[in-house]
């Protein structure tokens, strides 16, 4: 940061709120690993403590591994707080806690940037992204750490350029209880799906890194310890197809250098089939997984919500293409779309039997601040505000027929015969296009080796003994083995697991049918 008007060095608390259960918290699947207990490292707390002022301490503490305890409060001066929508109540929670201590709060994000006024209780909004707000938020905190008489907003007008960007700190997270690490090198989207924020938040013209800032990013993960799979966080990885380009050839020397032990995973639009030249770089550089906005398989709903570029290229013949690049496709599923009828369930469950994609994130549509489809709602009066529902929208089919429909696709879709032959197909087809790499002596050290054995026990036993889909389990698992595929057994089965036990809990009505929805989110916040 600016070095200018800073006055005294300060202990910050950067503390992640927790995540309550949803499809993509995956807490099936971590009792089956070898001590993992989150998703990913959160980029943006742990960029604002790279970014603090050379000697000041910071403290960071992720509420999905543990709960920041009175020693931590205790030890502070100041507590920063960043997350999104769907953990306001625990954000608000933390607010509390920090308040208890008659601690200053600061809170960024892109929940605070979005809806201001969901934040009422905090001393400090940072509204936007790093930049000149964020040198005025830690040039007043270092003359003052007394809680201000009022809440202040500083809101970014002027941003750190990308390519200043420090690397986040992730030597201060235990990066080894995560699933996932991530990486981000571009932010902004040049397309305008209705539903989206992302344009409205980071904008259509993606900002960018350097590739070696990129490189120099991967290494520090190297150097903490972090190797298995580094998902880059772009809202679109190639919203600036040349930056694409440009950067693949130095991941590619990158994975040379230290013998292919990472795999990387992206979320690009599904025009990326149309793009070869992109696609045979990303199999050098052992990209496994393309998390892809498919949304519907309906030409008319994609026209309606402006996701054109989905039709460029035939979705299913665009998913194969991807996966004839050795990468599996994740999808993006939204239901309770205007264009909804009473037999698109069961075009959207046809479409996952044809296209075999195992992970498909199926959702009910929820109006995002900032979107032009929260926009066009307002105009129609069609946006409810009842947290006690699935979804803020009022749906053109009725609400109950909608939610039920969502129970049924999630039951279905992943019940457990069906799931494991998707997986089946993903490692007799898709895995089988990868790159062909030697095995180094990082991949055969004891280390992996041990892992390896420990979520193998875990799983036979867990899911193989004790769990309740034993026979589909050991048709998949024995071919895995008789293969020798015991990557493809492992990975299959870790998420395969969670899809299975969240789908049951979905379709009883344990979970939300939206990852947005308030609904049994629980952590209640008193009143201050
Ligand atoms: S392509 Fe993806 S990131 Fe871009 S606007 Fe559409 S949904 Fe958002």
């Amino acid at each position: 940061m600016k070095a200018e008007g800073i006055e005294a060095a300060r202990r910050v608390l950067c503390i992640f709120p927790r995540y309550t259960s949803a499809f993509g918290t995956w807490e099936y699947a971590y009792p089956l690993t070898d001590g993992i207990k989150a998703f990913m490292p959160p980029q943006g707390l742990l960029v604002i403590a790279a970014y603090l002022p050379a000697g000041w301490q910071v403290r960071f503490i992720d509420e999905n591994l543990r709960a920041a305890t009175e020693e931590d409060f205790e030890w502070a001066e100041v507590v920063f707080v960043s997350g999104m929508h769907i953990q306001r109540q625990q954000m608000n929670d933390i607010c509390h806690r920090a308040h208890a201590y008659d601690l200053p709060v600061a809170i960024g994000g892109p929940s605070v940037s979005a809806c201001p006024d969901y934040y009422p209780s905090f001393d400090y909004l940072h509204v936007g992204e790093l930049g000149d707000a964020t040198d005025e938020l830690i040039s007043r905190l270092s003359r003052d750490t007394t809680r201000p008489a009022e809440q202040v907003v500083l809101t970014t007008r002027d941003r750190v350029a990308m390519s200043d960007f420090p690397i986040p700190a992730y030597e201060l997270a235990e990066v080894k209880k995560y699933l996932l690490s991530s990486v981000q090198y571009s932010s902004g989207c040049p397309y305008q799906c209705e539903f989206c924020d992302i344009p409205g938040l980071y904008g259509r013209n993606p900002r960018l890194k350097t590739p070696q800032q990129i490189i120099a990013e991967l290494d520090r993960m190297r150097e903490c310890g972090i190797a298995d799979t580094v998902y880059f966080v772009d809202d679109n990885f190639i919203g600036n197809r040349k930056a694409a380009l440009d950067l693949l050839p130095h991941l590619i020397e990158w994975q040379k250098k230290h013998g292919y032990v990472t795999k990387l995973a992206c979320e690009a639009t599904l025009n990326i089939a149309k793009r070869p030249e992109i696609l045979e770089k990303m199999r050098e550089a052992a990209f496994v997984t393309i998390f892809v906005g498919i949304e519907t398989p309906d030409p008319d709903a994609l026209k309606a919500m402006h996701k054109d570029q989905n039709m460029m290229v035939g979705i299913l013949e665009g998913v194969q293409t991807i996966n004839s690049y050795g990468m599996e496709v994740v999808s993006g599923i939204i239901l309770g779309l205007d264009t909804d009828k009473p037999g698109t369930v069961d075009a959207l469950l046809n479409f996952i039997d044809e296209s075999r994609i195992p992970l498909l994130t199926i959702n009910l549509l929820q109006a995002l601040p900032k979107t032009p489809l929260w926009d066009r709602l307002t105009r129609e009066g069609r946006l409810i505000h009842d947290d006690g529902r699935d979804s803020n929208v009022k749906f053109l089919l009725p609400y109950d027929e909608v939610v039920n429909s969502w129970k049924r696709c999630m039951e279905i879709a992943y019940e457990p015969s069906k799931l494991l032959s998707r997986y089946l197909h993903q490692c007799e087809y898709t895995h089988k296009n990868r790159i062909k790499v030697p095995r180094s002596s990082e991949m055969r050290s004891w280390r992996n080796i041990r892992r390896g054995l420990i979520m193998l026990r875990n799983i036979f036993w867990k899911v193989g003994v004790l769990g309740s889909y034993k026979r589909e389990f050991w048709k998949f698992a024995l071919g895995r083995l008789w293969h020798r595929d015991i990557e493809g057994l492992i990975g299959s089965v870790l998420i395969g697991h969670h899809l299975i036990m969240f789908a049951r809990a979905a379709s009883s009505g344990r979970q939300n049918a939206s990852n947005y929805s308030l609904r049994l989110r629980e952590a209640q916040v008193p009143a201050e």
